[in-house]
């Protein structure tokens, strides 16, 4: 399971500006890319990018399980 928060719906309030509406984007799972024996980077789960329509913050979230 993911550790990421829930999907905040159509009108998630900015943490930064407080403005209430944010971009979605879809973001694929991407595998680790491995440096001889250790993982560079670690694996990252297919997510939800949230980006404020009025300063750009953005954040993640966890896709909809239904
Ligand atoms: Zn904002």
């Amino acid at each position: 399971m993911s550790d990421l928060p829930p999907f905040s719906g159509d009108n998630p309030r900015c943490a930064k500006c407080g403005m209430r509406g944010a971009h979605t984007e879809w973001v694929p799972y991407r595998p680790p890319v491995y440096n001889g024996r250790a993982a560079e980077r670690k694996a990252q789960p297919e997510h939800l990018r949230r980006a404020c329509i009025r300063c750009g913050y953005r954040w993640q979230e966890d896709i909809v399980h239904s």
